[in-house]
């Protein structure tokens, strides 16, 4: 495909400046056009996340500027052990009225939770501090669904997240009635998916006013099809200025 660019995404921060000489050298020599940093990352104690760090990635964003990569940062927004570790946390709920439960892969938010707005919100004040990159790859800025230990439901039309108070009071007033049930949710489906939908559009069109005309933004959508399910996929199809 014309126009088509590779990234060599490395997830983990790089502990010392100069490991990233010989990095940057197998990427060049794998006709990588860039790397991806991560904006921040989990710190395990043993298999448990004990907190999430960000990653102090200005000099390694300026080594790869000048070995003539360009530049991406990973950010997972709606996605943090640490919210979950919070006492008044609460977390997503599904469309059968039951709580999410996280898995040490997947600690997922709702957008919608004020608390999770505002992780978001500190997320980009200090992405608009950090050197500029070519590209932001926002991950999990979506309503929590675990695309790699879930399928879709074809069959069934509601997504199985978010019905937590938060989002039902806010598309019931929205909508000038109390609509809280799946079954209600159904007969307004069409509004449903509109209202997340702009809800998520929302989120993107904010980190867009934060970054300004800096570089571009990638968010990962539902799959195109069901035999097309990756995350690569999503970023493509997400992928937008
Ligand atoms: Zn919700």
């Amino acid at each position: 495909m014309s126009g088509t660019k590779l990234f060599y995404k490395q997830l983990f921060p790089i502990e010392d400046i100069f490991d990233l000489d010989p990095l940057i050298e197998g990427i060049k020599k794998a006709r990588f056009n860039g790397i991806f940093f991560p904006f921040s990352y989990s710190q395990f104690n043993g298999p448990k996340i004990s907190r999430r760090q960000y990653f102090d990635f200005a000099p390694f964003h300026t080594l790869a500027k000048q070995a003539g990569l360009e530049v991406g940062l990973y950010i997972p927004c709606f996605e943090s052990a640490k919210l979950w570790s919070k006492e008044d946390f609460s977390p997503p709920v599904n469309h059968a009225g039951s709580s999410a439960v996280s898995d040490e892969h997947y600690y997922p938010l709702c957008p919608n939770n004020p608390m999770s707005f505002n992780h978001f919100k500190n997320i980009l004040k200090r992405l608009a501090r950090l050197p500029d990159c070519d590209y932001y790859l926002f991950d999990y800025l979506h309503f929590p669904f675990d695309w790699e230990r879930e399928s879709l439901d074809v069959q069934y039309p509601l997504p199985k997240y978010c019905y937590c108070p938060f989002c039902v009071t806010e598309f019931s007033s929205m909508m000038g009635e109390v609509v809280s049930t799946a079954s209600q949710i159904m007969e307004y489906l069409e509004e449903w998916l509109e209202w997340r939908t702009q809800v998520v559009n929302n989120l993107v069109l904010m980190a867009r006013e934060t970054l300004g005309p800096k570089g571009r933004i990638i968010i990962s959508v539902p799959p195109i099809s069901p035999d097309r399910f990756t995350f690569y996929d999503w970023a493509i199809a997400g992928s937008f200025k």
